[in-house]
């Protein structure tokens, strides 16, 4: 399959106001079941790797899952460094083939996430990789949503203009990890950034916002919806009620049916991006 950049496949997005769906893979049963589910859809799809999944199943091991699947399945399809928190592993990636990496600096002060963000485009560059990287701050996974800071539209503009990047993770009102209350998502102010940026925005925390929302949001300038939490716990859940009542020991009659549960997520999520 004739791929195109990510990084041009995200511009496109921009102008079509659509959204591609990016989503974090933790084994070869969550990837299967990303996977079948792309191919059904016959959708496009960015998989990702945080630190902690690199580090389970090995980076050239990760990576060549990933790419194999993706050939396998005959899908378009991109492998992404999700939230990579240093520039040398942002620079691993790059050298051992991903489309895209993360650098997410949002803990850093302005100055040093322009500075580290800068450094890693300038790498990556080199090899046509797209890159993200993430201004303002969006709660992580367990952290309460009092520790966000919203993106200024003024701050981006900079931000961009000084590092290079493809893609801007945004903090909008969106957080990691399921949601107590419905997230309000403040539009206005993606539209604002996505105006003085003209760059694609990303929404992180994509797992529990309301289908509506998450439209509006693409509307407004938001190309990549990152879901992450969601496929991870659906798989766990599944597996769960499955060996409550179950003294099965045969693997591969226990988790496909966890690979479904996958498969059908990702399936609703393609259709609220459709
Ligand atoms: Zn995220």
């Amino acid at each position: 399959m004739i791929k195109t950049k990510l990084k041009d496949k995200l511009k496109e997005m921009l102008d079509k106001k659509q959204a591609i769906l990016a989503t974090n893979f933790y084994n070869f049963e969550t990837l299967k079941g990303i996977l079948i589910a792309a191919q059904q859809e016959k959708q496009p799809i960015i998989l990702q790797l945080t630190r902690s999944s690199i580090e389970y199943m090995g980076l050239q091991n990760a990576y060549n899952m990933a790419k194999n699947g993706l050939e396998f399945y005959n899908i378009e399809g991109w492998i992404h460094l999700d939230h990579g928190d240093s520039y040398e592993l942002a620079e691993q990636c790059i050298n051992i083939g991903f489309d895209s990496v993360m650098f997410d600096g949002s803990e850093l002060d302005f100055e040093q996430n322009i500075e580290i963000t800068a450094k890693v485009v300038k790498n990556a560059q080199k090899l046509d990789v797209n890159v993200e990287a993430e201004l303002g701050y969006v709660a992580k996974l367990g952290q309460s949503s009092d520790k966000v800071a919203f993106t200024e539209p003024e701050d981006a503009k900079i931000f961009v203009e000084n590092t290079g990047v493809n893609a801007l993770a945004v903090a909008v009102g969106s957080a990691h990890g399921f949601y107590k209350q419905e997230p309000k998502l403040d539009y206005d102010r993606i539209s604002a950034i996505r105006q003085i940026t003209n760059t694609p925005l990303v929404l992180h925390g994509g797992s529990g916002i309301p289908a509506e929302s998450v439209r509006k949001a693409v509307y407004n300038g938001i190309c990549k919806v990152n879901v992450a939490t969601e496929t991870k716990n659906i798989f766990m859940q599944t597996l769960q009620n499955i060996l409550k009542n179950n003294n099965e020991i045969d693997l591969r009659k226990v988790f496909p049916q966890a690979i479904d549960a996958v498969s059908n997520l990702i399936k609703t999520k393609f259709k609220i991006l459709k």
